[in-house]
């Protein structure tokens, strides 16, 4: 039996400022309002497990010992099919760069690995997201979802964030960087994991 959440504010634990807006509009008709872990100048821990749900839970349970408090944390990111599913849980260190992050060049280093391999069309990809409820004893709670699609290029689109730009999901002619914000809410593998972790824990 899923552990209730009782409550109307929810620490979120991620300094990711595109996950924060996501998440404070999936959650807002379920009367929660959204605190980033930012605000509460919480550490970032290192993300050292080999999988979307053990680096959730490493984010969600440090930001629930650090304040007393359940906090959600999201762990995402994009598998291509045709790299073995890379950058998967690097998806985010593909970005790295010592002045900060740049998905310019994570995208553009996808699409050069699938080049050199001369993958063929459509490129298929998936966006994973792990959402990790944890509560200060210790308990936790794991909602998955993912949207199906292609990467594409070039880019197309400046809404959004990440990679974004390069994926189009399946039954749609606009990548999630050309969608509205909302219509990419109501579809992308993050409104997919906040329907599972609403039912769960607020039904
Ligand atoms: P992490 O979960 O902090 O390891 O980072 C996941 C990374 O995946 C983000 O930095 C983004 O680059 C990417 N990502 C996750 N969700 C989305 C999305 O909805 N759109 C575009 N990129 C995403």
């Amino acid at each position: 039996m899923t552990r209730k959440f009782t409550g109307d504010r929810l620490l979120i634990a991620t300094h990711n400022q595109g996950k924060l807006e996501e998440m404070a509009h999936l959650l807002k008709p379920h009367g929660v309002t959204v605190i980033g872990a930012g605000e509460l100048n919480l550490p970032e821990p290192d993300e050292t497990e080999s999988s979307f749900v053990g680096n959730a839970r490493i984010k969600a349970h440090a930001a629930a010992r650090a304040t007393g408090l359940p906090a959600l944390s999201d762990d995402s990111g994009i598998e291509i099919e045709a790299l073995n599913n890379a950058p998967g849980v690097y998806t985010a260190d593909w970005a790295e760069t010592l002045t900060g992050r740049d998905f310019t060049m994570a995208m553009e280093r996808a699409h050069r690995e699938l080049e050199e391999i001369n993958a063929p069309h459509p490129r298929r990809a998936r966006f994973c997201c792990t959402l990790v409820l944890a509560w200060p004893d210790g308990h936790d709670e794991v909602f998955p979802g993912t949207v199906e699609g292609q990467v594409v290029w070039p880019m197309r689109g400046t809404q959004g964030h990440g990679y974004d730009p390069i994926f189009q999901p399946d039954g749609h002619d606009l990548t999630f960087g050309e969608m509205d914000r909302w219509e990419k809410n109501r579809i992308s593998h993050r409104a997919r994991a906040v329907a599972n972790f609403v039912e769960g824990c607020f039904g």
